[in-house]
């Protein structure tokens, strides 16, 4: 699958950040990058809040741009860093005065709208835990994140309320304010209007000394595999978020950047809020859906230069313009402002890569993490040729490994002790050294799983990958969806991208199927793109295809088509749904599936 390396030929715009690996690699320490954050005046701590904020009116740059937020509407509202300095000051002096303090947990449900900014920055101001919900959430997930974090407070708009939380509000002990943004308050028993409270607050806040060890964040997973688990995240992370921004995403201080991911999700707040800021650049937010359309406008418009997205909306953006052509969406907008793109979530099919490359003028690069690592670890960069498919290097400070499996396809651990996979190639879990500052510190109330994600002396990602010879590390699936069919080890990936080189192939789910006579076998769902029938020939099309990439041994036996392919609604496959749906068996945790209002 390595095939292709993408030579970056036309020099960059600005000097990448990280042009030569192995010395930025050498010469990186933890403590060094440390130095790069100011910590809070007077040697009090280091709170993200500031680091975020505060520190650029600090330093003179209150007037720059921190969010210009799209309206549904396509109304654009712009809010400098003093005016989030002063929003996010009111609302720490509305927590302090409600009586929430440090660790506390304020929940939002909110849209990307301007608001949600200043509650989670507010919230860290005050060193309260902020846990963001997705707003697309129906009632089910929402009470039982709600539970699970035990929040005091919870800060959503009238509708939202109305929809999803009021109805339950009794089974949720520990929630005394629910403050709404926006109109419709008064009509709402039990809750607050958020402006009615700001409106006599004190624009300056002074931030509690914090120390790194405090818990910032709490982020629940995206449920891929099975209930979400809700990871805890300090203060101290936002070295990570600095230093891998710098490095993986490339940021410079003129940068105009968009990260498509919600800032529900990881992505969507170590990205799409904290990082970002920190740098002091102007953050594009898009309050609207995803319309090919509607985002090639704002990358147009808003002259976005950085733009971080998602395996599953660049196959949606290839849905509309093939890369074989003709490219007339795209071409009918200015691009010229952007300079790089990097997509995470999911493994990037090499397609997707070569597809950048060839309708954006930019290939496009992948990079790996989760939300318990809490930042990029592994990344394909700026400066550095691509290999599609390869989820690229570790990231300075990071330490990976591949680690030798056992019976139950996770690292085998004997006596307390692991294996590391020297040789090329070999196949195994990834796992990484503790000690990088965004590393979770637990799953919330669940100390036993917390416990299990660590064995000698490492951090067990659940994820197979193997590593070439020269250091890329490639995906192989999560050890969850990894097939064994006739004593081969089958990684869904490889399947579903030689899959979408056909072009009629839109996107790919593999699972493996239980078979008396190979133990499983492999088994395709797919969706088409338009113009395709799902016919017979169009199937025995599709195997041939798969046979001639894959061999028979790896290639699927079956194949059924649909067009509904279920996603998390952080936009992943759920493989483990397309195996229950197949098998007849319980769908199990269904809070995070798209489309539906979800079911815990
Ligand atoms: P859950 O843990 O609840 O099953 P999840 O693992 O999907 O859900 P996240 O933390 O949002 O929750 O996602 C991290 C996972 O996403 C990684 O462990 C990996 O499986 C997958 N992933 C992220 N980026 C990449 C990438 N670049 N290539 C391949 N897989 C990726
Ligand atoms: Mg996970």
């Amino acid at each position: 699958m390595s095939g292709e390396t993408v030579r970056k030929q036309t020099p960059p715009r600005v000097p990448p950040n990280l042009d030569d690996y192995d010395k930025t690699y050498e010469a990186f320490s933890w403590a060094r990058a440390r130095t790069k954050l100011y910590g809070l005046p007077g040697g009090r701590g280091l709170n993200i809040a500031y680091e975020a904020v505060d520190r650029h009116v600090a330093s003179g740059h209150g007037e720059a741009v921190a969010l210009r937020c799209v309206g549904r509407d396509d109304s654009v509202t712009t809010v400098t860093y003093r005016e989030l300095a002063r929003s996010t000051a009111r609302f720490a002096h509305v927590l302090r005065t409600l009586g929430v303090g440090r660790g506390d947990r304020v929940v939002t449900l909110l849209g990307r709208c301007p608001e949600l900014y200043t509650v989670v920055l507010g919230t860290l101001k005050n060193t309260s835990v902020l846990c963001p919900l997705f707003s697309a959430f129906g009632p089910d997930p929402v009470a039982q994140r709600l539970r699970l974090s035990n929040a005091r407070v919870l800060v959503t708009t009238a509708e939202l309320y109305r929809r999803k939380v009021a109805a339950r509000r009794a089974e949720f002990d520990d929630l005394e304010h629910v403050l709404i943004v926006g109109e419709g308050a008064e009509e709402l028993p039990g809750t607050v209007a958020l402006d009615a409270l700001t409106a006599y607050a004190s624009d300056t806040f002074t931030i509690p000394p914090t120390s790194p060890d405090d818990m910032a964040l709490l982020h629940f997973t995206s449920g891929t595999t099975g209930t979400p688990k809700g990871a805890v995240h300090v203060h101290g992370a936002a070295v990570a978020h600095y230093a891998t921004a710098h490095y993986a995403l490339d940021l410079h201080p003129d940068d105009v950047y968009w990260c498509t991911a919600d800032p529900g999700w990881v992505t969507g707040m170590s990205y799409g809020i904290v990082a970002p800021l920190m740098h002091g650049i102007t953050l594009v937010v898009d309050e609207g859906d995803y319309d090919a359309r509607r985002w090639y406008r704002i990358l147009a418009e808003q002259r976005v230069s950085v733009w971080y997205t998602a395996p599953t909306a660049l196959r949606m953006l290839m849905r509309t313009t093939p890369r074989t052509g003709p490219y007339d969406l795209p071409a009918s907008f200015d691009l010229s402002a952007l300079r790089f793109i990097a997509s995470v979530g999911e493994p990037l099919n090499p397609e997707a890569v070569l597809w950048g490359r060839d309708v954006l003028g930019l290939p496009v690069h992948d990079n790996w993490w989760q939300t318990e690592t809490g930042a990029i670890m592994i990344a394909n960069f700026a400066a550095c040729d691509i290999r599609p498919g390869s989820m690229g290097r570790p990231l300075p400070g990071v330490e990976a490994a591949v680690l030798r499996r056992g019976e139950d396809g996770r690292a085998e651990v004997v006596d307390g002790r692991v294996t590391l996979l020297q040789e090329p190639d070999a196949e195994g879990e990834l796992a990484l050294r503790p000690g990088w500052p965004s590393m979770f510190r637990g799953y919330l109330n669940d100390e036993e799983r917390s416990r299990a994600a660590f064995a000698g002396g490492w951090y067990l990602t659940g994820d197979l990958v193997r590593r070439d010879a020269d250091g890329w590390y490639w995906f192989v699936g999560r050890a969850d969806d990894v097939i064994k069919s006739a004593g081969h080890l089958i990684g869904p990936f490889e399947v579903e991208s030689a899959l979408m080189e056909h072009p009629a192939v839109a996107e790919a789910g593999v699972i493996g199927r239980p078979d008396p006579v190979a133990g499983n076998i492999v088994k395709a769902f797919v969706s088409l793109r338009p113009g395709f029938e799902p016919t017979t020939a169009t199937r025995q099309e599709l195997l041939a295809f798969a046979r001639r990439r894959l061999g028979p041994a790896v290639a699927p036996r079956e194949i059924a088509f649909d067009q509904h392919l279920p996603h998390t609604r952080s936009g992943k496959v759920m493989r483990r749904l397309l195996r229950a749906r197949e098998l007849g068996l319980p769908e199990g945790d269904i809070s995070t599936l798209e489309g539906t209002e979800g079911s815990a």
